[in-house]
């Protein structure tokens, strides 16, 4: 079985962005609306949209089930308040409650958290809580950023994320550490505050003893860890420097990595220097990176090539990448698909 840990509903029918458009002109006169049931997205609509995009995507590559979680930049926790993004978690994590309901053999569903800048991430938890209970998911994306891209919040080892870390432990779920839009114009998105973000989550907890305090909490650090593991022996080194026990010990019971690294040199370097163990595959499909790479003649996001072409792992690694660790750091999931016998 092979499990991409990292989709997003990138091609969820206009009508969604309509009502964001709405929501954020009315920013500050929301009694003018949109009200949430003004927004009417038939299940037609949703197949539709699935079908022909991830799903079609994922027959001709090869892969069978995404962790399918809102489209990433679209969260933009930085405009409004917490009640604007309350409204607009609530409906883009039920969007992807229903795709994983009409398509549950292809889609399990992780959630957005409706963070606001400066805001207590307490007051996530209710909207956490929903998802993990009557929608059945099994992860979530937390922001370390919800400024987009002028980093206001406290790092991700300060008890300020303490709350939501208690609730990750007691539901088994892990935290896609994943930003969204910048809003700061020296980041490019997905090109640079995308990257940024993967690195600096990393290095937050190499200088905390975060995962002393807990010790089950899991991170997925997406985009391949950003620079982290080209880097590997500067952090190897700073850890030293800083006293912290040997980077194995520290952070790779709780730190997990993503394959959405789109070429193969990049492919060869993750998974030379990280162990097989915490790596996961990814795609991100239909995300960042949509282009034909002219070298290859394959998409840049068809991550799969990569693994399949590698030199370096074994096919019993392989397997690792493609649903074991996915199942060892996502527990609902693989209880959902041991339930089906699977
Ligand atoms: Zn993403």
């Amino acid at each position: 079985m092979i499990i991409d840990c990292h989709g997003h509903y990138t091609t969820a029918p206009k009508a969604l962005e309509n009502w964001r458009n709405q929501q954020v002109a009315n920013l500050k006169t929301p009694e003018l609306g949109p009200k949430v049931s003004d927004l009417q997205i038939s299940d037609d609509e949703l197949i539709e949209s699935i079908e022909k995009n991830q799903l079609a995507k994922m027959k001709e590559r090869g892969s069978d089930l995404t962790i399918f979680s809102p489209r990433a930049s679209f969260m933009a926790h930085h405009i409004g308040d917490f009640n604007t993004s309350a409204t607009w978690a609530a409906i883009c994590n039920e969007l992807c409650a229903r795709v994983s309901k009409l398509f549950p053999d292809n889609f399990i569903a992780a959630a957005m958290l409706p963070q606001s800048p400066g805001v207590d991430p307490k007051t996530s938890i209710p909207e956490l809580e929903k998802c993990i209970k009557e929608f059945g998911m099994v992860g979530i994306n937390l922001n370390p950023d919800p400024s987009g891209g002028h980093w206001r919040e406290p790092p991700l080892s300060d008890k300020h994320w303490y709350p939501i870390y208690e609730k990750m432990v007691e539901y088994e779920i892990p935290a896609m550490i994943h930003v969204s839009t910048s809003c700061n114009d020296c980041f490019h998105t997905t090109g640079a505050h995308y990257l940024n973000a993967d690195t600096t989550a990393f290095m937050q907890c190499l200088t905390s003893d975060l995962f002393k305090d807990f010790p089950s909490l899991k991170f997925l650090i997406p985009h391949g860890g950003g620079a982290v593991p080209y880097h590997w022996g500067r952090f190897r080194g700073l850890a030293q420097e800083l006293k912290k026990p040997l980077l194995d010990e520290h952070l790779l019971n709780n730190i997990f990595f993503d394959t959405c690294v789109y070429h193969q040199p990049g492919i060869d370097l993750l998974t030379t220097v990280i162990p097989v163990k915490n790596i996961l595959f990814a795609s991100e499909m239909i995300g960042a990176v949509r282009g034909i790479d002219p070298q290859t003649g394959h998409y840049f996001d068809d991550t799969k090539r990569y693994i399949e072409s590698s030199n370096i792992l074994t096919e019993p690694e392989r397997i690792q990448i493609y649903e074991k660790n996915a199942r060892h750091v996502f527990p609902r999931l693989d209880r959902v698909l041991s339930n089906k016998g699977l």
